[in-house]
């Protein structure tokens, strides 16, 4: 029997896949907090404890197609806007308790994604010891470009990940600079969830996050994986 709904259900958060017509169905968003040394240390912190994990929701993503620029809205609540540029991870294959050695075998792709973060809002629910929803989670919070088949570019280990900001440099840095690599991420946050298909894992952003303001225009990259253009409106 098909289950009559109050209302129509929502659409299916997804992602383009490079070089394909299908997309990338999103069931949920994973985000490694403080995973390169030098970015915890600008958040206050030394760069030496475990991973920490918060989420965002399936629908904060918004596709980037590659030579496009994709305008999101300035958020409501806050008056300091952070960009924080990420490579992210998409899971292809279920599994718990996933060793390291065997963590590739569960990605799908990869992508360059953008953790955009209303900061006052982060740093006082972080003071109060408050969980971090309303300061990373809110709608079109995740612009992402399309997801890479990991078919095509094989395992994601190194490579220059950047965001400059209307031509400016902001954040360069390099996957090898990665606390917790992505294997290691995987199997960490598989002990805690059941990792499916159509998860996320935004892996963390390197030092240099900063402010934008309406008007202002994002390229971020991961080498191999392309740039997204983000305009804030
Ligand atoms: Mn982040």
């Amino acid at each position: 029997m098909t289950t009559a709904y109050a209302f129509p259900p929502a659409p299916i958060a997804a992602v383009p896949v490079a070089g394909a017509a299908t997309a990338f169905p999103v069931r949920r968003i994973y985000c490694v907090g403080r995973n390169y040394v030098e970015h915890a240390q600008e958040m206050g912190f030394s760069g030496r404890e475990a991973p920490f994990f918060f989420c965002k929701p399936a629908d904060a993503v918004v596709p980037v197609a590659p030579g496009e620029t994709v305008a999101i809205p300035y958020p409501s609540q806050t008056a300091n806007l952070h960009h924080e540029i990420e490579l992210v991870v998409a899971i292809g294959k279920a599994g718990r308790d996933i060793a390291e050695d065997q963590a590739a075998a569960h990605i799908f792709g990869y992508a360059v994604g953008l953790d955009m973060t209303r900061r006052d809002l982060q740093m006082d629910l972080r003071k109060a010891g408050r969980p971090w929803e309303l300061g990373k989670a809110y709608d079109q919070s995740a612009p992402i470009g399309p997801i890479h088949p990991i078919a095509a570019t094989g395992e994601i280990a190194k490579g220059a990940i950047r965001v400059d900001v209307n031509g400016e440099k902001r954040q360069h840095s390099d996957i090898t600079k990665l606390i917790w690599n992505v294997n290691e991420t995987i199997a960490y946050l598989s002990r805690y969830f059941e990792l499916q298909p159509g998860d996320l894992i935004f892996t963390g952003t390197p030092e240099g996050v900063g402010a934008v303001v309406a008007g202002d225009l994002m390229t971020g990259s991961v080498e191999g994986l392309g740039e997204i253009r983000v305009r804030i409106c």
